[in-house]
């Protein structure tokens, strides 16, 4: 096991990193900008550096200086968290040749998965059913003919797009010119990579993904799915596990499919297949997530297995102690993410210092964050800042826990949005579990 672990990351992810760490014997060390001097993660590591100003660009994604940081403390290990280098496949290689090992998959590994379009085609050749759609689309006049053949409305994307960026909807022939010129423009900005492709828009559909965890000794494990449907302009706003709309059998099916997925491309590591799910109960493979992720809680709530410990252990190269037989599902949990941001002024992000923090408590209660009372929440980054996740033998309970537990939250100073939450868990087709990833944009 490692000794030393450095956390490239801030905020909630990077303080739930460093608990994991702490209850494992396990030393850290935090990294900082200029701007997170303050900032929790840094008082609860064992020691920290800073790394550059406040632009991501320059600390946070800032290789060299992660890299100096990990070799002067003497970190046998990095761990990425999610965003920022987490499915950077250069990153993960020179940590290789720096003898740092990457908490997560081989450099070759992120590539193969985070180039949307080979991932495609690597699970359709594993016989996983895939999204309809194209290869990269090269030119409008090549956007055109397969527009023809996917049929309208279609979706383009970003092959290296994520966080829900990256990607544009063409209801008809005549948008596709436009729509094919932006999202490169996009892309190429946003990801540096310009290359786009195209996949029919299925509606309405369900977010589903399976969580996998794969050793390195060939055993892979899934930990059931989550509902993350709820979304605003295709990102997640809460997120269920179990999810309603699974029965048994697909569970079993879905599962299936995802652990031949893993076992195609030999996979190590924690993942997430990320799935649309049709309203006639077919399941589409949509993309691999080859890292944690922000809604891994709702799956530790269900399984009882600490995802972030079992993470830095495969790493490790030590063996699951566990298969899957011994994987049961209990009860319900629900995530709420916590954003300083404006409902009712277009979701302007918020920042400023919390002058008020009461973060709500009790039984199977849990307040991921990286807040406290005083903090000045800086202008840089991210707006999530706190997930609140709840757990019941039954998903009415656990809807009325998040209830009682959301009126508990008062995060003062900064605008949140908490109140949407409120009113998303208390919606009839929230409650029937029949909501699907054009909920919000449906009811304005
Ligand atoms: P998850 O897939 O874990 O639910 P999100 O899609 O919300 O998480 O992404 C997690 C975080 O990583 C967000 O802060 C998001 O903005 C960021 N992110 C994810 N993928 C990328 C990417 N390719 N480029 C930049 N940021 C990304
Ligand atoms: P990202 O890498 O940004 O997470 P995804 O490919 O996972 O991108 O898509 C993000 C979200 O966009 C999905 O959760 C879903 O709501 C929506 N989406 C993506 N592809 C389709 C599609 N073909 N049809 C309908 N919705 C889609
Ligand atoms: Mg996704």
């Amino acid at each position: 096991m490692f000794s030393k672990i450095l956390i490239a990351n801030r905020g909630e992810i990077a303080v739930r990193i460093i608990r994991a760490c702490k209850e494992m014997g396990i030393t850290t060390v935090a990294v900082f900008s200029e701007a997170d001097r303050d900032a929790l993660h840094v008082s609860l590591a064992d020691e920290s550096y800073c790394i550059g100003p406040a632009q991501v660009g320059q600390s946070y994604l800032n290789m060299e200086a992660i890299l100096s940081a990990a070799v002067v403390s003497g970190a046998e290990a990095i761990h990425p968290g999610y965003g920022l280098l987490s499915e950077n496949a250069r990153f993960a290689t020179l940590c290789q040749q720096c003898n740092i090992t990457f908490i997560g998959p081989t450099g070759e590994m992120i590539e193969k998965m985070g180039d949307k379009d080979e991932a495609r085609r690597t699970m359709k050749q594993a016989g996983v059913p895939v999204v309809p759609g194209s290869d990269i689309v090269e030119s409008v006049d090549e956007a055109l003919r397969l527009g023809a053949q996917i049929g309208y409305p279609l979706l383009v994307k970003a092959r290296s797009g994520g966080g829900g960026r990256g990607i544009r909807r063409v209801d008809s022939e005549a948008e596709i010119e436009r729509a094919f010129l932006a999202a490169t423009a996009e892309a190429q900005s946003a990801f540096g990579d310009g290359a786009v492709y195209m996949e029919k828009f299925l509606f309405p559909v369900k977010h589903i993904e399976v969580q996998l965890l794969c050793d390195a000794h060939g055993q892979v494990v899934c930990l059931g799915e989550r509902e993350c449907s709820m979304q605003r302009k295709n990102q997640k706003l809460l997120e269920e596990s179990p999810s309603v709309a699974v029965s048994p059998k697909m569970r079993e099916e879905m599962m299936a499919a995802s652990a031949k997925a893993a076992k195609a491309i030999g996979y190590r590591g924690l993942g997430t297949i990320e799935f649309l799910l049709s309203q006639d109960g077919h399941f589409y493979f949509m993309e691999m997530n080859t890292r944690l992720q922000v809604e891994h809680p709702v799956t530790e709530m269900v399984t009882g297995i600490d995802l972030v410990k079992w993470q830095i252990r495969v790493a490790a190269g030590l063996e699951l102690d566990f298969t899957q037989k011994d994987v049961t599902l209990n009860g319900h949990a629900i995530e709420c993410r916590i954003n300083a941001e404006d409902p009712y002024h277009d979701f302007r992000p918020s920042c400023g210092q919390i002058t008020m923090l009461h973060i709500p408590g009790g039984p199977w209660v849990r307040f991921d964050t990286a807040l406290y009372q005083g903090y000045t929440i800086p202008p840089f980054y991210d707006s999530m800042v706190g997930k609140l996740i709840v757990h019941a033998p039954t998903r009415e309970e656990a809807i009325r826990k998040m209830q009682a537990a959301l009126c508990e939250v008062v995060v003062e100073g900064i605008e949140n949005n908490r109140e949407l939450q409120l009113d998303l868990i208390s919606d009839e087709r929230f409650g029937d579990g029949s909501y699907t990833t054009d909920f919000l944009a449906e009811r304005g």
